[in-house]
């Protein structure tokens, strides 16, 4: 408010008061700082070294403006060393803060970014060149002193500038603070090319509308520091680097402004810097087929990448076997395709929710591509089924499929970062020559994780052995029937449990009693006792059955109340 006043009062004192105009213009400036530091002292900001190196600079800046002051008011007519030493100071300063801010903003490298400020800056360059710079350094008669200072500050600008472009290309949320240091950037830049502009053509004067603009950014950047939201400035965004159409347009815009001020020039009659413009041409195509070639390998990382587990897709899978079959046609070498099912997934999701089965797919996912080689593909083949192309091994892939089957049957899942699923899978594995083609691979392998299901789950079938894995009498479909009616008791008991007190025992027995018929029933643990089977309750905390049955199944047992092995008898 007070800084309004000064500034407002810097207008109104007459031009021929030229010291009180400085005066009131340093105090403007000064007050800026002081509010800054008020500011950060106030709101105690994550990024208080971003807040302070824009204080330094406007600290800086006044310096500079009092020593440019001193020295015309002594008759300095040219540029005084020390002010100008000062005032470039003021950039680096404010570069350094927003290269800071723009690290604090999106640590993420991020290349498509980088190079969408390259282009708008080489477009934003052109112009500074061809409208500023060049017609400056070639005025007649003009000192090395003044050239190399009609050069070096739109430089400056231009630095400030590709950072500036930077930070906004980066996204993210714009707290009221963020977007006044903005317009305060947006400001200062337009008063620098406005005061360019001016002394190019010899209209420059103290206390005109280019300082009014510069007093006005003075005011912007003390309200950034001293709003609030200047605390979360920094604070990290998600990084965007798609192609918007806003993003397009700009780009668009920059990359024809090189070509486009060679044809106003040319209709102008003046003499242009056309190596200068050609070779910016140049550098704008080159970055454009950079952004292109980046754009394209996103989105074959995209169509190749799952979404969820980050595996390879089904798509990519399809390739890779053509590719592969190809290959192990030509050599003679052998090819093994393994096909995964995640056993009872349904319930999973049921149990414990999406999410959870989310988890789950992932954990799967990655216990896979750690046990498999980097040559091997592992993708996921549909909702919660994979596949694991492979250079068939001499023990054959059965093997290494056994191996998947028990690294994941092996250590429960855990999700909620709490709660152990226990997952299994089935798999079904062929290989090549055995198979005639890459399409009879693919089904053979098919057929042996549907031969694996009706065995009984959590199981390996190799192709052509399908009748070997047949469970013994009794048949799958049986065992699958009793897990299917004691399951549905069980969920029954929890439902009722509410209303009935006498519902706990027939709970515990449901859920003992269908964790023990599943896991002795199948070929594979024909010998597993209950006391096995209970141990193995506790352990996986049973997936197939509700958490609180299970946890009510496992309170009885520790308080000494339970003996599972006579309910399952009974
Ligand atoms: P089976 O042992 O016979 O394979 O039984 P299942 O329950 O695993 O098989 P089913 O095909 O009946 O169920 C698969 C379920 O997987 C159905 C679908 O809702 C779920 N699913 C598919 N994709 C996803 C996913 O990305 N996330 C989650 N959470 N669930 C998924
Ligand atoms: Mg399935
Ligand atoms: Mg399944």
């Amino acid at each position: 408010m007070v800084a309004a006043v000064l500034a407002v009062g810097h207008f109104i004192v007459p031009a021929s008061h030229p010291v009180a105009q400085s005066v009131l213009y340093c105090l403007v400036s000064g007050g800026t700082a002081v509010a800054m530091a008020v500011g950060i002292r106030l709101h105690r900001p994550t990024a208080a070294a971003v807040w302070w190196l824009f204080a330094g600079g406007q600290v800086i800046y006044l310096s500079g403006d009092v020593a440019y002051f001193a020295a015309t008011a002594g008759g300095d007519t040219g540029y005084p060393l020390l002010a100008n030493g000062l005032y470039l100071s003021q950039y680096v300063l404010v570069a350094a803060a927003l290269v800071l801010l723009g690290r604090r903003r999106s640590p993420q490298r991020n290349t498509a970014a980088l190079v969408d400020t390259a282009i708008l800056a080489v477009g934003a360059a052109v112009l500074w060149w061809v409208f500023l710079i060049h017609p400056s350094v070639a005025t007649p008669g003009i000192s090395a002193m003044d050239r190399v200072g009609a050069t070096i500050y739109p430089i400056m600008d231009l630095c400030v500038l590709t950072v500036a472009i930077r930070l906004l290309l980066g996204g993210g949320a714009r707290q009221r603070s963020y977007q006044l240091l903005l317009a305060f950037l947006g400001l200062t830049l337009l008063s620098d090319t406005a005061y360019g502009l001016l002394s190019l053509y010899g209209m420059y004067a103290n206390g005109g509308w280019s300082d009014a603009i510069y007093l006005a950014s003075y005011l912007v950047l003390g309200a950034a520091a001293l709003h609030p939201s200047m605390r979360q400035v920094a604070d990290p965004v998600e990084g965007r680097s798609g192609a918007t159409l806003y993003r397009l347009l700009l780009l668009a815009i920059a990359t024809s402004v090189a070509p486009a001020v060679l044809v106003v020039q040319n209709l102008r009659h003046v003499e242009s810097s056309d190596l200068v413009v050609v070779t910016a041409s140049a550098v704008l195509f080159l970055l454009v087929l950079m952004r292109m070639a980046g754009l394209i390998s996103a989105q074959r990382r995209i169509a190749m990448t799952d979404g969820l587990t980050g595996v390879h897709t089904r798509r990519f899978l399809s390739e890779a076997l053509r590719a592969e079959g190809e290959r192990a046609a030509r050599h003679g070498t052998s090819l093994a395709m393994l096909l995964l099912d995640v056993d009872h997934f349904k319930h999973i999701n049921d149990t414990y929710g999406h999410p959870a089965g989310d988890q789950v797919l992932t954990e799967v996912a990655h216990r896979l591509r750690d046990a498999c080689g980097s040559n091997d593909v592992v993708a996921r083949f549909g909702g919660e089924e994979f596949a694991v192309l492979m250079a068939s091994d001499p023990d054959g892939p059965a093997a290494l499929a056994e191996r998947l089957r028990e690294l994941i049957a092996g250590t429960p899942v855990l999700v909620d970062g709490r709660t152990e699923v226990a997952v299994t899978v089935s798999i079904g594995a062929a290989e090549l020559p055995g198979e005639a083609s890459t399409d009879d691979l693919l089904n053979a392998a098919d057929a042996a994780l549907y031969a694996a299901k009706r065995g009984g789950r959590n199981r390996v079938v190799m192709s052509g052995s399908e009748p070997a894995a047949a469970t013994p009498a009794g048949g799958p479909a049986d065992i699958d029937e009793q897990i299917r009616r004691w399951t549905a008791t069980v969920t029954e008991a929890v439902r009722r449990r509410a209303h009935d007190p006498d519902v706990p025992a027939a709970l515990v027995a449901g859920v003992c009693a269908a964790w023990v018929v599943m896991r002795t029933a199948g070929a594979e643990h024909a010998g597993l006792t209950a006391a096995e089977a209970r141990a193995e309750l506790r352990r996986c905390r049973g997936v197939q059955f509700h958490p609180q049955a299970v946890d009510e199944f496992l309170a009885l047992e520790a308080a000494g109340l339970l003996d599972a092995p006579a309910l399952v008898a009974a």
